[in-house]
């Protein structure tokens, strides 16, 4: 009998033993598995990273997209705050840029035309008369190549993608690296960096909608938004910038207090008309290059998740997701109008054509840098 309890203790401290490495493993380690295959027949990876809390982000590297990024609520329940499909099939098909990195130009370029030192460039247009966050086959629609990195900070992930000079009509071969690293202070954190052999343009910008309550069955018009931003860069029918500023000073784009996104929404504001609801670009206050301050707070009550955004860029994307229609599908839901958000960082849209707007201009021998952080916190 003493003999059976002493196996037993023995075998309990093992098991002990046991799950403790794996779990300690889990969160260190990146686990990779095959995803899927594009039709040319090139393997696509999903990466799963876990920091110490357990929060949980997935990335495949097809259009280096985040396709998952479970966050606790104020009790500790992870729940998956990103939209997504349910395979790489969704995201070859989807034209919503679920998760992507968008790329080369985040946002619009009116007629897909600029003149860079004297040459003019015509882009592909795919959206109206308009080019669109890349083009046909922007950054969200390529196989990038997936390294792990070494970041005290946590998991970390290194995606590259160099992109042919004359892709999609810009100019230049432009090799872009993005680092996703997931925090242990539960920080979804990017890194752009950028270099080209030809002076070109670059602001590429990072696109998943978010919706914190944890079901993609609830819209985020309740969720409470406060943007650091004094003004927007107001835009046309086309939603092409105008190249003026908007002060928000009431108009239902003052977000300077957290107002629910859904309050003014179907306010009779002709910038709201043109949007369909909120499709803006903000300018960030305090803008000083490679300075990274906050940009905006999305608080959603119920779960008392809490999404602070920081960026160094001049400029944020507040778009309320009002182009879904129900026709994405994926994680159990179809995609309804409004039950995603997306929080852009990038430089103003058009500003290849706007000289008073910040410069998008990139000259080989620089290195083009972005980084932005969504936090989450519980309050
Ligand atoms: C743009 C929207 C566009 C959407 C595509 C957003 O970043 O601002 O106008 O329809 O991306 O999903």
């Amino acid at each position: 009998m003493k003999k059976l309890l002493l196996l037993c203790v023995f075998l309990a401290a093992v098991n002990s033993l046991y799950s403790h490495t794996s779990s300690e493993k889990d969160n260190a380690v990146n686990e990779k598995t095959l995803y899927g295959k594009l039709p040319d027949g090139r393997e696509v990876y999903q990466y799963m990273l876990a920091n110490k809390s357990g929060t949980t982000l997935k990335v495949i590297n097809y259009g280096a997209i985040v396709t998952s990024l479970t966050v606790p609520d104020r009790n500790g329940k992870l729940e998956d705050v990103v939209a997504g499909y349910d395979s790489l099939q969704g995201y070859i098909d989807g034209s919503s840029y679920f998760g992507a990195i968008v790329g080369r130009y985040g946002n619009r370029i009116g007629k897909g035309q600029f003149t860079l030192e004297g040459k003019k460039y015509q882009l592909t247009v795919n959206d109206g008369e308009n080019h669109l966050h890349g083009g046909k086959i922007g950054f969200n629609k390529v196989l990038w190549t997936a390294k792990t990195v070494q970041d005290s900070a946590g998991p970390s992930i290194q995606l590259t993608y160099v992109s042919p000079d004359g892709e999609e009509g810009y100019p230049g071969k432009v090799m872009l690296s993005v680092t996703y690293t997931l925090t242990d202070n539960d920080e979804l954190r990017i890194v752009y960096e950028g270099t080209t052999d030809k002076t070109t343009i670059l602001n590429p910008t990072h696109h998943s909608y978010f919706n914190l309550s944890g079901s993609f069955n609830n819209t985020i018009l309740d969720h409470l938004l406060t943007i650091e931003a004094d003004s927007i860069t107001p835009v046309d029918k086309g939603l092409i910038t105008t190249g003026k500023y908007l002060n928000v000073t009431n108009t239902p784009m003052d977000f300077r207090t957290p107002t629910a996104i859904g309050a003014r929404i179907n306010d009779p504001f002709e910038q709201l008309t043109f949007g369909k609801g909120y499709d803006h670009n903000w300018v960030i206050r305090n803008y000083s290059k490679g300075k990274v301050r906050k940009a905006a707070e999305v608080y959603e009550q119920k779960s008392g998740r809490l999404m602070t955004v920081y960026t160094d860029q001049p400029g944020l994307q507040f778009y309320s997701g009002n182009f879904l229609d129900g026709t994405a599908k994926g994680k159990g839901v179809s995609y309804q109008r409004r039950t995603g958000l997306c929080l852009e960082a990038q430089c103003y849209p058009d500003s290849p054509n706007k000289p008073e707007f910040p410069s998008v201009t990139l000259k080989p021998g620089e290195v083009y840098h972005q980084t932005t952080i969504y936090q989450f916190t519980t309050k």
